[in-house]
């Protein structure tokens, strides 16, 4: 059974990439109908953090990608934060020595360099292996100097070659890398052993992660044999590395571009079907000709060969895009229930919705939802409904291209308007009545007639269409508007 594992470092704020490593690990899981596991990797106490912790769970349920096994829903090999497994890892370490797969390194960095500089090699090449085989003795020696030792694993002299899931087989040559540290000299096992420990000890299959951890895979298949020798584990995954992320001039999308961060795309009023569907086009696609998808559709059909090895350019454009058709989708309820939080802290509407609130947003939501790209737009758009005559300034660029008879325009209008009685007000009544008296009788042009209408009752230039929301507005409110704005 595939088990795909997603097992962040708890350090700043959850990056794009991180999300979609999360999301493609996912997919993998409920497409093979396997387990997706869970684990925090915060053995690193002076970049992880709780509040980092707490924002990728944040994150997750916020996308609504589950996870069978792992953080807070518990499993078979618990715990699943590595920051309480250190006795774990202990074990590991110890059976690991005993089969001589690791050993006792005491040499410093300077001493490296300086052994490389005297025999005439690279300082670069780094370690030379020279402690593979201490005497009892020598450790002893270094051991009374007051030296503790670093754990190696002792590397064979093979190449080491694996068919990247993504990439096809990719071979690294022996000797590209010496015997390396997996435990520092003060005890604390570092990121190339827990990591492959963890995986082997939770049984995970596949190791989907992204391409920047490729460097690293060979080291940690190199530790999977030892363990597989020393029978803690009964098999080596698979790997794939999925294509880094680039932001603008073809560099990777970095910590710092407000695009990498998650949370950015979320307060701009991304919803999590939008995010997740452009999340998933970095690197894959359902076809050439459907970039709309649902997580059932991407569940689906999601295989990790599909991944494109190649870098996918984060493009803000095409997210936007992917992320209106999603409003779209959305049945008007759904819509209104996630407008309301933007609406709420912008505060257009009160944090309960009285009953005129309720009725506004009702008769509004459906005008402006074919329009909205991200829901951040809406307390802009929506605002001057639920407000009052005095309560609307009008915009500087509301103002731009008024026709020259401006006022004559809004008294007939008001006109018009006051013909229709309070209950016959609807947007049909009103848009026939104007057109008959701006269009017809007057012979304006549309966007002279109606121009400085949007103006007045909205004070904007953008809003949503106009005879209806002079219906929501009322015909008195509508009449105090044009008022107003005529004075
Ligand atoms: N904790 C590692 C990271 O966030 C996970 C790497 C992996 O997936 O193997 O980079």
């Amino acid at each position: 059974d595939v088990k795909v594992r997603f097992c962040p470092s708890p350090t700043g704020t959850p990056h794009v990439g991180l999300i979609r490593t999360a999301l493609f690990n996912w997919a993998y899981a409920r497409h093979t109908g396997g387990t997706f596991l869970f684990r925090i990797e915060d053995t690193d106490a002076e970049r992880d953090s709780e509040e980092s912790f707490e924002m990728i769970l944040d994150a997750l349920s916020w996308l609504g990608l589950n996870w069978d096994e792992g953080v807070n829903v518990g499993g078979p090999a618990e715990p699943y934060r590595q920051s309480q497994r250190g006795h774990i890892y202990l074990e590991v370490i110890e059976k690991l020595k005993a089969s001589g797969h690791i050993y006792e390194s005491y040499l410093t960095g300077e001493e490296i360099d300086e052994r490389n500089k005297a025999a005439g090699r690279a300082v670069q090449l780094g370690y030379d292996n020279s402690e593979r085989n201490l005497t009892e003795e020598q450790r002893a020696a270094y051991r009374a100097e007051g030296r503790s030792p670093a754990l190696r694993l002792r590397v064979p002299d093979v190449d080491i070659t694996f068919t990247d899931l993504v990439r096809g087989e990719i071979t690294f040559p022996a000797g590209s890398f010496p015997d390396f540290v997996v435990v520092r000299p003060n005890g604390q096992p570092l990121y190339t052993l827990v990591n492959p420990v963890d995986d082997a000890l939770m049984g995970v299959t596949h190791v989907l992660r992204g391409e920047d951890l490729l460097s690293s895979t060979p080291r940690q298949i190199a530790l999977y044999n030892a363990m597989f020798e020393a029978g803690i584990t009964k098999f080596i995954p698979q790997f794939g590395h999925l294509p880094y992320v680039m932001g603008e001039g073809n560099k990777k999308l970095s910590k710092r571009d407000p695009q990498a961060n998650l949370f950015h795309h979320r307060d701009r009023g991304f919803i999590p079907e939008g995010l997740l569907n452009y999340l998933a086009l970095l690197g894959w696609g359902l076809s050439a000709d459907q970039d709309i998808f649902t997580m059932d559709e991407l569940a689906a059909a999601f295989d990790v060969k599909n991944v494109n090895p190649n870098p996918a350019r984060f493009d803000q454009k095409k997210a936007d895009a992917i992320n209106a058709a999603h409003i779209r989708l959305l049945t008007d309820e759904d819509f209104k229930a996630r407008l309301l939080p933007y609406l709420q802290s912008a505060g257009v509407v009160g944090a309960t919705l009285s009953a005129d609130e309720q009725k506004i947003l009702d008769a509004a939501a459906p005008l402006i939802q074919e329009r909205l790209v991200v829901l951040s737009e809406a307390p802009d758009l929506l605002s001057f409904l639920f407000k009052t005559a005095d309560q609307i300034t009008i915009e500087a660029d509301a103002l731009d291209g008024m026709p020259e008879n401006v006022a004559e325009v809004l008294a007939a209008a008001i006109a018009a308007l006051n013909e229709i009685g309070e209950a016959e007000f609807k947007t049909d009544p009103v848009q026939s009545a104007l057109n008959h008296a701006l269009i017809e009788v007057m012979g304006l042009k549309p966007r002279f007639a109606f121009g400085p209408l949007r103006t007045g009752i909205s004070g904007r230039r953008i809003s949503p269409p106009l005879f209806e929301s002079m219906e929501i507005l009322g015909k008195s409110e509508t009449i105090a508007r044009l008022e107003a704005f005529a004075r």
